[in-house]
């Protein structure tokens, strides 16, 4: 699942092979970008912010993508098969003479102006791998509303940028609470705590796609706590853990009932 640090990589990847290169090919599959081009301007570079990809090009344009929940852009040499996905998910290709990045299942995909990247971006708070993190900031966000529960502050783009469903389980479970529990019913520190490890870990693992939030061992079968274990045994207890999936909200939750203190869903 894209969150923060995949986007990072996927950026930085795409920015290394492209920017600077002349587009030789460019063909966006979304009805209302259908006549653009941009073919024969220069890319000049590839930003992430939060969760969202800014694809910069010469004239002042900002091809504006967002990888949601399987979303994802491929690099491949000009001879190379395409092996992303099939071709009707393929929702952009942009190529030079060296590389084509094509873009996979993209929930989102608009061409704006680049001064207007704001009406984008501009609601989210501080961006975890972002050159303006600012721990403070994102600690009060996610507590200016003490009755929201834990899961939620976390996601919500505007508090902090970067994390989704997975680093939201793995970081409750790192701090013992649910992530239904409100987050004025933390104990003192722990907002802190959490930020400061939410912003290590994916520092942790923006130079990698395999995610790994258990830092203490290399093990390959032990890279998460919870996320994806549901009926296995905790590792800190032995209690299985539970999944909850809340429909239409793109909500997974993960949890060790053993462990982790707070309310819960009763199924
Ligand atoms: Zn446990």
């Amino acid at each position: 699942m894209p969150e923060g640090d995949t986007v990072w990589l996927t950026a930085r990847r795409l920015h290394t092979a492209l920017a600077g290169k002349l587009l030789t090919r460019c063909d966006l599959r979304v009805p209302r970008l259908a006549t653009a081009d941009l073919t024969g301007r220069t890319l000049l570079d590839v930003t992430p912010r939060g969760k969202h990809l800014l694809t910069r090009v010469e004239g002042g344009l900002t091809l504006h993508s967002h990888l949601q929940m399987d979303g994802a852009w491929r690099l491949y040499a000009p001879d190379e098969r395409w092996s992303g996905g099939p071709g009707h998910q393929i929702r952009a290709i942009l190529a030079t003479t060296t590389h084509t990045a094509v873009g996979y299942r993209l929930p989102v995909l608009d061409l704006i102006r680049t001064i207007d990247e704001p009406s984008v971006v501009g609601h989210l708070g501080p961006d975890l791998l972002g050159p303006d993190w600012d721990a403070e900031e994102a600690v009060r966000r996610v507590c200016a509303d003490p009755a929201r529960p834990l899961g939620e502050a976390l996601l919500d783009q505007r508090n902090l940028a970067g994390i989704g469903n997975v680093y939201k389980c793995e970081l409750a479970f790192m701090a013992r609470v649910t992530p239904w529990l409100p987050v004025g019913d933390l104990p003192p520190g722990v907002p802190e705590r959490l930020v400061s490890t939410a912003h290590r870990l994916l520092e942790a693992n923006k130079e990698r796609f395999d995610r790994r939030t258990i830092l203490t061992t290399d093990r390959p079968d032990r890279k998460l706590y919870v996320y994806g274990r549901k009926n296995q045994p905790c590792y800190r207890c032995g209690t299985p853990v539970r999944r909850k999936e809340e429909t239409g909200r793109d909500r997974i939750s993960y949890w060790c009932p053993g462990c982790q203190s707070g309310p819960a869903p009763s199924n």
